[in-house]
């Protein structure tokens, strides 16, 4: 059995730097899970296909051809890996994240991730679906405001322009959609720890995952 420790959580939380950090620290693998959805939306938009056109996207994402090289992420050759991270890639794989066939053509992809010695997962579903019988499972949040206000200045941080009340008014409405779909909807299951990263650093979230991961 391949230890696997599933991360949760909502957009901005921090939860891809921990769940990294918490990775390296194990010398496990780590799974982005959220960036194979933003690589669905960016393909299908590449190929003309429609977010909402379920079986074209579905289509889309069972011939994803995507190569993971450390920080690098290659579609179909192209470096991807800044084109994935904009607004509107997000906002379109939280679209076809909705589609029950997309999902499930991502489902043995996300756990071919699952290799020795371990891996950390991180995304909306790895405890629930992909994983579910992971050894640990957390929740890791924080306030509305304080997460648009680290997604604000990351995409500062990147050079891109950012308006703090356009990243809240869409980061909620993501979240809104993701929790309230019909399948793999975000949720805090009765099994994941809970991490409140609001008034956490980043060292202080690592450490206490990997106090649980320990324990
Ligand atoms: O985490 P990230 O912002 O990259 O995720 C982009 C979108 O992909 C999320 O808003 C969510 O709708 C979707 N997603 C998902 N299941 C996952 C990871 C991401 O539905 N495991």
């Amino acid at each position: 059995l391949i230890p696997v420790i599933a991360i949760d959580g909502p957009s901005a939380s921090g939860k891809g730097t921990v769940a990294q950090r918490v990775a390296d620290a194990l010398g496990f693998h780590y799974l982005d899970s959220g960036a194979i959805y933003r690589l669905t939306a960016l393909a299908a938009q590449q190929q003309g296909v429609g977010w909402q056109d379920e079986a074209g996207v579905a289509a889309v994402a069972a011939g994803l051809d995507v190569v993971f090289d450390g920080a690098l992420i290659l579609l179909g050759g192209m470096d991807v890996s800044e084109a994935i991270r904009s607004e509107q890639i997000g906002v379109g794989a939280s679209v076809v994240a909705a589609l029950p066939a997309v999902r499930a053509a991502l489902l043995a992809r996300q756990q071919a991730f699952a290799q020795l010695p371990g891996l950390v997962a991180d995304g909306r579903d790895m405890g629930a679906v992909v994983f579910p019988h992971a050894p640990l499972k957390v929740f890791l949040t924080a306030t509305a405001e304080a997460r648009a206000e680290r997604r604000y200045k990351q995409l500062l941080g990147r050079g891109e322009a950012a308006d703090l009340a356009a990243i809240t008014a869409d980061l909620q409405a993501r979240d809104e959609r993701d929790r309230n779909r019909a399948v793999a909807p975000l949720q805090q299951l009765p099994d994941a720890e809970l991490l409140e990263t609001t008034q956490l650093g980043i060292e202080e979230a690592v450490a206490q995952v990997l106090a649980w991961w320990q324990s």
